[in-house]
C-alpha cells in the first residue's frame, strides 16, 4: 500500500513526497481510512509508529475538502499532554499546511497569553495545544468551539494521568458533540480513565490497536545493570559512555535535582551534555531541545518530560539512570531510540531503590531480564527479596526511610554519604501498577 492509494489532496501528496514518505506505517494504513470516513476513532499505537501523520493527514484532508461549519471558529483542535509534544505535532502540521491557505497556531502553557489571544482573534483553522491553556482561553472567551469539526486527543492516557480530565470535559462540552468527529490516541487502551473519557467523548468509535503498549520494541536492545549505590551507577554510566559508540544519548533521572547534578557531573567528565529541566522557561527549553536535536550536544539528561513523542532520530541510547515509577513510562522512555525502524540501545541502572519499579517493568513486559555487568564494576546487590510487610529484615535508620519514600536525593554530598540512600533489605512493599500520579510540574501547561 502507498499513500497514493488514499484519496488525499495533491498538496498533501506533494508534502509527503517532500518529506520522503511514500509507504504508510500500520497505524497510518488503518487509521487514515477510518478518520477520512468521518467516524470516531479510538486507537492505540506505540510511540514512533507514525501516528502524528495518521491524524494530521486526515485532518488536513477534511479541512481542504469540506466546507467549514463556522467562518470564525477553529475547525480542528489537537490536544497533547506536554508542550514538547505539542511543538513536535505543530511543526509537522506546519509542513503540511505550508502549501495551503490555512492557518494554524499553537496554544501552549508557558507562552505569552496575550499573544495567544491575538493569534486566536485571527481565526486560525487549526489549533495545537495543551488542555490547560486551551481551557483558559475558552473561559476568557478568546476561543469558541461551536464550529469545531475535528477534535484530536493524542496521548490521552498521559493527559488523564496528568489530571486533565476536567479540561477535556470542558472542551468537549464547548464543542458540538453531534457534528464533531473525535479521534483519540492512547499508548494503552488498558486504562480505566481512558475508557471512561472515551465513553463520554466518542460516538460509536472504531477501535484500532497496533501492538499493545507492552509490546516490546524489536529494534531496541535492552540491558539491565544492577548497581549498589549512586556512586556505582555513576561509575557504570561513565564506563559505558566511554567505551561504547553511541550517536546521541538521553538519560532519564527521577527528579530535576538529579538531572542538574548528573548533567554537571557528565560535563565535568568531558561529555557534551545538556540538561532539560521543567524549571526552565519554555523558551529556554525550546532552545535546549533545538540545540540537542541539531546534534550540538551528545547527551541530554532529563526527567520524564522528554519521554513521550519527541522525535529525535539520532538517539541511539536511552539510559534509565533511575527506573521510572510507572512501567508504561519505561516503554515510552526507551521508545526515544529505535525511531522509524533504526536500531537502538536501552540501559537501565537498577539499584535497591529501583527494585520495585524494575519488577513492575518485568511484569508489564511479561519478561524476566538477564543482568549485565561490567568488568571491575560487578555489583554486590543482587535484588531485594519480597520481605513480609510487617517486619523489615534489616534494621535501618529512621532518617533515611522518609527520604527514600519522598524520592529525595542529596544534591552535592560526598559519595560516602550519598550511598546511604540505598537501603538494602528494606521492605518497600508492592506499589499498585497504576496509581494516579500528581501532575509533575514538568508536564503542567499552566503559566510559568
Ligand atoms: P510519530 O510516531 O508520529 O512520532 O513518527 C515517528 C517518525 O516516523 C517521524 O520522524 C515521522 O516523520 C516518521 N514517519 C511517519 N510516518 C512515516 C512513514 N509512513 N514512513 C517513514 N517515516 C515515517
Amino acid at each position: 500500500m502507498q499513500f497514493t492509494d488514499f484519496s488525499l489532496d495533491k498538496r498533501l501528496q506533494a508534502s509527503l513526497n517532500h518529506m520522503g514518505i511514500s509507504t504508510p506505517t500500520p497505524i497510518q494504513e488503518q487509521a487514515i481510512p477510518v478518520a477520512l470516513s468521518g467516524r470516531d476513532l479510538m486507537a492505540s499505537s506505540k510511540t514512533g509508529s507514525g501516528k502524528t501523520l495518521a491524524f494530521l493527514l486526515p485532518a488536513m484532508q477534511r479541512v481542504i475538502s469540506t466546507k467549514a461549519l463556522s467562518k470564525k471558529d477553529p475547525r480542528v483542535l489537537i490536544l497533547l499532554p506536554t508542550r514538547e509534544l505539542a511543538h513536535q505535532v505543530y511543526s509537522q502540521l506546519r509542513l503540511l499546511i505550508a502549501n495551503t491557505q490555512y492557518r494554524a497556531v499553537s496554544i501552549l502553557g508557558g507562552e505569552n497569553f496575550n499573544d495567544q489571544a491575538k493569534a486566536l482573534a485571527k481565526d486560525p483553522h487549526f489549533i495545537v495545544g495543551t488542555p490547560g491553556r486551551i481551557t483558559d482561553h475558552l473561559f476568557q472567551h478568546h476561543l469558541y468551539l461551536n464550529g469545531l469539526e475535528l477534535l484530536i486527543l493524542d496521548e490521552a492516557d498521559r493527559m488523564l494521568d496528568l489530571g486533565f480530565a476536567p479540561q477535556l470535559k470542558a472542551i468537549h462540552e464547548a464543542a458540538d458533540h453531534r457534528r464533531r468527529q473525535t479521534l483519540m490516541f492512547s499508548a494503552t487502551l488498558d486504562h480505566d480513565e481512558v475508557n471512561d473519557i472515551a465513553a463520554q467523548l466518542l460516538k460509536q468509535p472504531e477501535h484500532i490497536a497496533i501492538g499493545a503498549s507492552h509490546t516490546e520494541h524489536a529494534d531496541i536492545t535492552q540491558r539491565i545493570f544492577l548497581c549498589d549505590n549512586l556512586t556505582h551507577k555513576e561509575a557504570i554510566l561513565q564506563q559505558l559512555l566511554q567505551t561504547e559508540q553511541h550517536k546521541q544519548v538521553i538519560i532519564f533521572t527521577a527528579t530535576r535535582g538529579d538531572t542538574d547534578r548528573l548533567a554537571t557531573l557528565l560535563a565535568e567528565q568531558g561529555f557534551s551534555t545538556a540538561a532539560l529541566s521543567g524549571e526552565l522557561k519554555q523558551s529556554a527549553r525550546n532552545q535546549i531541545m533545538d540545540s540537542f536535536s541539531r546534534g550540538q550536544q551528545q547527551i541530554l539528561v532529563t526527567t520524564d518530560v522528554a519521554s513521550r513523542g519527541l522525535d529525535l532520530v539520532n538517539v541511539s541510547l536511552v539510559v534509565n539512570f533511575d527506573m521510572p515509577k510507572y512501567a508504561e513510562e519505561y516503554v515510552h522512555r526507551i521508545g526515544r531510540t529505535g525511531r522509524a525502524g533504526a536500531k537502538g540501545d536501552a540501559i537501565s541502572l537498577v539499584g535497591p531503590k529501583d527494585w520495585v519499579n524494575f519488577k513492575k517493568v518485568q511484569v508489564f513486559l511479561r519478561k524476566t531480564f538477564e543482568f549485565s555487568a561490567l568488568e571491575g564494576l560487578a555489583p554486590k546487590f543482587s535484588g531485594l527479596k519480597d520481605a513480609p510487610k510487617k517486619k523489615s529484615p534489616v534494621k535501618h535508620s529512621n532518617k533515611a526511610a522518609p527520604q527514600q519514600r519522598q524520592g529525595k536525593r542529596p544534591t552535592a554530598k560526598p559519595a560516602a554519604k550519598r550511598d546511604k540512600r540505598f537501603i538494602t533489605g528494606v521492605d518497600v512493599g508492592d506499589a499498585p501498577m497504576r496509581k494516579k500520579p500528581k501532575p509533575a510540574v514538568d508536564f503542567m501547561d499552566d503559566d510559568e
